[in-house]
């Protein structure tokens, strides 16, 4: 098929250098339950590395739940999830390994409010990845600087934007050296014209290859950076596509229904 002039952000050359592509998340029969409810019903997702998907769907579809399985702060009641091929155990060391190879921003930025910016993206490498101050320093002032936001070090994050507070975060998720980045809805909290300064970090990850999932109702992200777009409802990916694909030719009513309301 012919593309537009958005087909530069194919994902042609997106596989691990030195390496054939190989599946970085993959969720088979996933199923979970909150009491009666049944939240995520047989959910089966294979993403490749590299791969940008970001998930549509009304609220309360089982987005966030969906991620939130992914790193196992939501146990599964059964199915099986695995990252890099590692299947996600249940609780012990393995986990904690596992779960710091899957960075996580969420709609609220959740910083350390006691400690520094920098020191907000060094505590964890330091701690869980054991790195050095100094190579941990050294790290988070490049990631820093990568958001903009190294001019602000010492500061505490009270006394940042909510815009720079979400860039911030997403530097202490990639200080651990994450293989995957999710992101819950990163900027439904962010006043309207803090919004772009984020996307545009996540944007420039995408290039750079990192492995994305992300909830979001911004669809110029989805269309500028996606390779790929879920629409869930009630609990069960309905439709999974090409961005183009998805927003011009829909499949089900209920896709045609959320995009008639957003867009
Ligand atoms: P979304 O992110 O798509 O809005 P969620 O995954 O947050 O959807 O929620 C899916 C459904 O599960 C909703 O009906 C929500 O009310 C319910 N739910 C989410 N978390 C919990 C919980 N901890 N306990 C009970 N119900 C929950
Ligand atoms: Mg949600």
């Amino acid at each position: 098929t012919s593309r537009d002039s958005e087909g530069a952000h194919r994902p042609v050359s997106k596989v691990p250098a030195g390496g054939s592509s190989q599946t970085m998340i993959s969720m088979t029969n996933v199923q979970k339950h909150f009491g009666d409810l049944h939240v995520l019903k047989d959910v089966d997702l294979e993403v490749p590395a590299g791969q940008v998907v970001v998930i549509l769907g009304p609220s309360g579809s089982g987005k966030s739940t969906l991620c939130r399985t992914i790193n196992r702060l939501e146990p599964i009641d059964s199915g099986e999830i695995r990252i890099d091929g590692k299947l996600l155990p249940a609780e012990g060391k393995t986990l904690a390994a596992l779960r710091a190879d899957v960075g996580m921003v969420f709609q609220s930025f959740n910083l350390f409010a006691h400690k520094t910016i920098l020191q907000n993206v060094t505590l964890a490498p330091m701690k869980v990845r054991g790195k050095s101050k100094a190579d941990a320093e050294k790290r988070g002032m490049e990631l820093l600087e990568r958001v903009g936001i190294a001019s602000q070090r010492d500061k505490y994050p009270a006394q940042l934007s909510g815009g720079q507070q979400q860039r911030v975060a997403i530097a202490r998720s990639l200080a651990m050296e994450p293989k995957v980045m999710l992101f819950d809805e990163p900027t439904s909290a962010l006043d309207p014209e803090m919004v772009n300064e984020v996307l545009d970090v996540m944007v420039s990850l995408a290039k750079e290859g990192m492995t994305m999932l992300v909830v979001t109702h911004e669809m110029g992200f989805a269309r500028k950076a996606a390779d790929r777009v879920i629409f869930m409802a009630d609990g069960a990916i309905v439709e999974d596509d090409e961005p183009e694909t998805f927003f011009t030719n829909p499949k089900s009513d209920r896709a045609r229904d959320f995009l008639g309301k957003i867009l």
